[in-house]
């Protein structure tokens, strides 16, 4: 095998992971774990007495077994500052993504008698700033090289790009177990440009599991708050038994038109029918869900001139659900095709891991695709101010939402009062097209000042460039008449430098099981 071909992709999954290898003909092919299936579960849980992790379908199980001692579902907790763990073990979003990354790595490392570092991760297109560098941190504490962090769709299309070489623009619909996302994307002479992208990082399977859960409980006669921030391990354990048969008879219902659940509880083994109209219609709620935010992206396409789109992919698990497939082709009257939904991610960020080191090794280009790749960003980025009319509280965004990833855009601004001597700006992140936001519609990411060498008049103009490179790092530049400000942002919530070596030299004396 090329040395430069020695690099993983990896889908770092809300409920599955999975990490993929170009192999010695070039195909990307996906690394199966030490137990042997090609998609690792989510799921920490730390063995009593030595805390020690273990990752997997073992650590699954013990969702039920030893709820207080297992996190799922850490990925939906990126980027949040209140995460509260119903774990007894005290961890972080971080950390928990760290040890799946280490699994997953260390397993197809043993498989293919190597030692490989390098690595991509995938993360939803619709994960902000801190959480991409959040899922990058926990490739730097698991030991890895993280060469970047791409879209999911993104890596679908490039997987499937590879094995079209038609011209075309594809309309991703990607739903897994914990978010969804969608992209449109255009593959012209093998170069893969995303047009317009969207989703929701809280929308996916496990909502699909929930409902039917609830539904089960109702049948069953136990009361329980699904919601509700409880670390009792009765509570958690009973929950989780719930989730867990209502995922299994999701699943069967794919193929069946009914399934029989049953629950033990209280002595007595529940047998509760589900049929596959049943399921639907409590869930059509969730369907729909997606079915307008994949208008919302098909609308943004239209506003770039896109009209048509030739071919319509799913991917994720959970399209494996036949509703999604009919409403999609439905929806959008044309034949929806699912290809390798759990793993096309995972082998289109080894093709991108690959093209990236090739191009690492021919020196750095300016401009242009990376690794034939040109992302767009479902964020914006603005400036805190006060509109000048009405001195109402806005966000000027300076970056729009649907942007190329790698963009630096300017805009102007003046002071609000004469004899102003410092400037306060706010720095936002949205998902917004729209020039003007209300502050409440984005999230604070970084508050700069800037002292003035002395007071200007009111209206003076101020110009602020914001930069966002392809490693999703953001740079401010302001400027009032030789005043400047040139900083990079920092973003709360991720590991400072000397946390992260912390970590990172803990985690090389851990054996993940
Ligand atoms: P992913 O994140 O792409 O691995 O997707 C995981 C999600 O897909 C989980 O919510 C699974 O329950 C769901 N899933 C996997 N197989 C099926 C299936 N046969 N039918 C319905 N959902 C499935």
């Amino acid at each position: 095998m090329s040395q430069e071909r020695l690099v993983y992709g990896i889908d770092l999954g809300t409920t599955n992971s999975c990490i993929a290898l170009i192999d010695e003909y070039g195909k990307a092919v996906v690394n199966p774990n030490s137990e042997g299936l090609n998609t690792t579960p989510s799921v920490v849980s730390y063995e009593s007495g030595t805390n020690n992790p273990f990752v997997g379908e073992v650590a699954k199980e013990a969702l039920i077994s030893d709820p207080t001692r297992t996190v799922a579902f850490i990925k939906r907790e990126m980027g949040n500052d209140n995460f509260k763990s119903t774990c007894d073990v005290p961890e972080n979003p971080v950390k928990v993504s760290a040890y799946i990354l280490k699994k997953l790595v260390d397993d197809a490392n043993q498989g293919n008698c190597a030692n490989i570092k390098d690595v991509v991760i995938t993360c939803p297109a619709y994960f902000g700033t801190r959480e991409r560098e959040q899922t990058k941190q926990a490739g730097v504490v698991a030991g890895l090289n993280v060469l970047s962090i791409i879209n999911e769709p993104t890596a679908a299309a490039i997987s499937y790009g590879v094995e079209t070489n038609r011209n075309k623009t594809i309309l991703v619909y990607d739903l897994g177990g914990g978010t969804f996302d969608v992209s449109i994307i255009e593959i012209k002479n093998g170069e893969i440009e995303v047009l317009a992208t969207g989703g929701d990082h809280r929308l996916g399977g496990v909502d699909w599991d929930t409902l039917l859960a609830k539904y089960i409980a109702k049948e069953v006669g136990i009361t329980i708050d699904f919601e509700a921030q409880c670390f009792d391990k009765d509570y958690l354990s009973i929950k989780n038994l719930l989730l867990l048969n209502a995922e299994k008879a999701k699943k069967a219902l794919t193929k069946r038109n009914e399934v029989m659940v049953n629950i033990p509880y209280n002595g007595k083994t529940h047998r509760i029918s589900v049929s596959s109209t049943l399921f639907e219609q409590l869930t059509s709620v969730l369907l729909n869900q997606t079915i307008d935010k994949m208008e919302e992206v098909i609308d943004l396409a239209k506003s770039k001139g896109i009209s048509k789109i030739d071919e319509v992919i799913l991917v994720g698990g959970s399209t494996r659900m036949p509703q999604v497939k009919n409403r999609v082709e439905k929806e959008l009257s044309c034949i929806a095709n699912i290809k390798d939904p759990d793993m096309a991610v995972a082998k289109g960020a080894a093709i991108f891991a690959a093209r990236i080191k090739e191009e690492v090794k021919k020196g750095p280009r300016i401009g242009g695709a990376i690794g034939g790749i040109k992302d767009t960003s479902a964020n914006s980025y603005g400036v805190g101010c006060f509109e000048k009319d009405t001195d109402k509280e806005i966000v000027q965004n300076v970056i729009l939402a649907q942007s190329p990833v790698a963009i630096k855009s300017a805009s102007s601004f003046c002071t609000r009062f004469d004899g102003q001597k410092g400037i306060t700006f706010p720095i936002y992140e949205g998902t917004s097209t729209e020039n003007d936001i209300d502050p409440l519609d984005a999230t604070l990411l970084e508050t700069f000042e800037l002292d003035l060498k002395k007071g200007y008049e009111k209206d003076t103009p101020i110009l602020v460039e914001l930069e966002r490179t392809t490693e999703g790092i953001l740079k401010i530049y302001a400027e009032i008449d030789g005043n400047v400000l040139n900083a990079e942002l920092k973003l709360n919530g991720v590991l400072t430098d000397s946390e992260l070596k912390k970590a990172q030299s803990e985690m090389r004396n851990i054996k993940i099981g």
